[in-house]
C-alpha cells in the first residue's frame, strides 16, 4: 500500500493507492462521520458495488443510498445531477454527510459537483476506477458536467476528503480505456520527469499486463506529479496549465471527431503534433521526437487519425474555452522533461502539426 498526503491551504487528504479494498474500511472511518451515498454507473455498479457496500457496513455506517446511472459521458448533465441531488435529499443527507464516487471520470466529475453544491458543500470520497481517473481526474479537484453542447462548462474546485485508488480494478475495464488512460500517464513522463518516462518505455509489458507492482508504482508517480502541478496552482493560473500538453490539439480532434475517440486517444494525438512543432522550433531532437511517439504506440495508441479535416479541428481549437487571447496557446516541450507555454504559434505552424497525425 502506498499513501501519499496532498496539503492544500485549507485541507489536507490521502491518496491511498492499494491492490485491494481491503484498508477501504479503515479509511473512510477515518475520514467520514455521517451518512454516506454512493453514486456510480451501470459498468461499474454490477462489479464493485456490492463490495463497497460490504466495506461501508463493515465500518459501522448505516446502509447508503446509491444513485446508478447510464455509463458514459452522455450521462453527464444536469438531469443526473438532478437525480443525485434528489437521492441527496431523500436519504436526508446532511452537512456531516459524504458523497462517494464509485467509478471513472465521469462518476467523479458528476457526484464532486453534487458534493461540492449540495448544502453548499458536503464530503466527497473519491474510489476511481479507470486508469484515467486513478492517474488524473481524481486527483486536483475539478469537477463538472457537461451542458448545452460544451463539455465541462459548469463545474467548480473541490478536494475530496479522501482518494482510495484500487488498483485491481483495471482488471476489468476495457483494454481500450486501458490504453487512452496510458496516454495521460505518458505526458506527466514528456512534461515532468524524463526517468519516469524512461520506466514507462522499458516496462510497457508489465504495465500493460497490470503487473502489481508496475502498476502501483506508475499510479504513485502520476498522482505525485499532479498533486505537485496542483498544489503549487490549485485554481489553474499558471503553472497548471503544463498539464494541458497535448490537450489544445486533442481537444480539437476530439470535438471533429465527434467523441468518437477517446479523450486519451486524443490527448496522444495532441502530444504528437505538439511534439512536431517543439521538434521544428528546434526543441527538441527528432531522436526525442520519435521516442515519444514509439511510447505512445507501445501502449496500442494511434498515431494518426482518419475521418476529420485539418480545417474542421483547427475551428474547434479556436473555440476552446482554454484560450486566454485570440491566440491558440500551446504547452510545448523545451528539452526533456521540460515546458514552455506560448500563444505564438503560427496557423503554419498548427496546420503543419495536425498534417503529421492525420492519415
Ligand atoms: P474516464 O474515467 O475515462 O473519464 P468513464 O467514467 O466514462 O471515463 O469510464 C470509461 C468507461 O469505463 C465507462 O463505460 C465506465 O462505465 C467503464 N468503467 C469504469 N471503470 C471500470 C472498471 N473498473 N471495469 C469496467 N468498466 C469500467
Ligand atoms: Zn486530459
Amino acid at each position: 500500500m502506498q499513501r501519499l498526503n496532498l496539503d492544500f491551504e485549507k485541507r489536507s487528504y490521502d491518496i491511498v493507492i492499494d491492490t485491494s479494498f481491503d484498508m477501504l474500511s479503515d479509511e473512510l472511518s477515518r475520514v467520514c462521520k455521517g451518512k454516506l451515498l454512493i453514486v456510480s454507473d451501470t459498468n461499474v455498479a454490477p462489479i464493485y458495488l456490492s463490495k463497497l457496500e460490504e466495506c461501508i457496513c463493515k465500518a459501522g455506517f448505516l446502509k447508503p443510498g446509491c444513485v446508478i446511472f447510464e455509463a458514459g459521458e452522455k450521462s453527464k448533465n444536469i438531469d443526473t445531477l438532478q437525480k443525485i441531488y434528489n437521492s441527496a435529499i431523500e436519504h436526508k443527507l446532511d452537512r456531516k454527510s459524504a458523497i462517494i464516487a464509485l467509478g471513472g471520470g465521469v462518476v467523479g466529475d458528476m457526484a464532486g459537483l453534487a458534493a461540492a453544491t449540495y448544502m453548499r458543500g458536503i464530503d466527497f470520497v473519491q474510489i476511481p476506477t479507470t486508469l484515467l481517473a486513478q492517474t488524473d481526474s481524481s486527483v486536483g479537484g475539478k469537477v463538472g458536467i457537461d451542458f448545452s453542447g460544451v463539455k465541462n462548462i459548469i463545474g467548480a474546485f473541490k478536494q475530496p476528503s479522501l482518494v482510495y485508488i484500487n488498483t485491481s480494478t483495471l482488471k476489468t475495464l476495457p483494454k481500450r480505456e486501458f490504453s487512452a488512460g496510458m496516454a495521460e500517464v505518458i505526458k506527466y513522463g514528456v512534461i515532468r520527469d524524463d526517468e519516469f518516462l524512461s520506466y514507462l518505455e522499458q516496462n510497457a509489458d508489465a504495465i500493460s499486463s497490470l503487473d502489481d507492482k508496475a502498476i502501483e508504482k506508475v499510479i504513485y508517480k502520476c498522482c505525485a506529479i499532479k498533486a505537485d502541478v496542483v498544489m503549487h496552482d490549485e485554481t489553474e493560473m499558471g503553472m497548471r496549465a503544463i498539464l494541458n500538453f497535448g490537450h489544445t490539439i486533442g481537444h480539437g480532434v476530439e470535438s471533429a471527431k465527434d467523441f468518437e475517440l477517446l479523450h486519451g486517444e486524443c490527448v496522444a494525438l495532441g502530444m504528437i503534433g505538439a511534439l512536431d512543432i517543439s521538434l521544428a522550433r528546434g526543441y527538441v531532437t527528432k531522436e526525442y521526437y520519435e521516442r515519444v511517439k514509439n511510447i505512445i504506440f507501445s501502449y496500442a495508441l494511434e498515431t494518426t487519425f482518419c475521418g476529420a479535416d485539418k480545417k474542421t479541428v483547427i475551428e474547434y481549437m479556436q473555440n476552446d474555452k482554454k484560450k486566454i487571447s485570440d491566440r491558440l496557446r500551446f504547452v510545448l516541450i523545451k528539452g526533456k522533461g521540460e515546458t514552455v507555454i506560448l500563444d505564438d504559434i503560427t496557423a503554419d505552424e498548427t496546420e503543419r502539426a495536425i498534417e503529421c497525425i492525420i492519415r
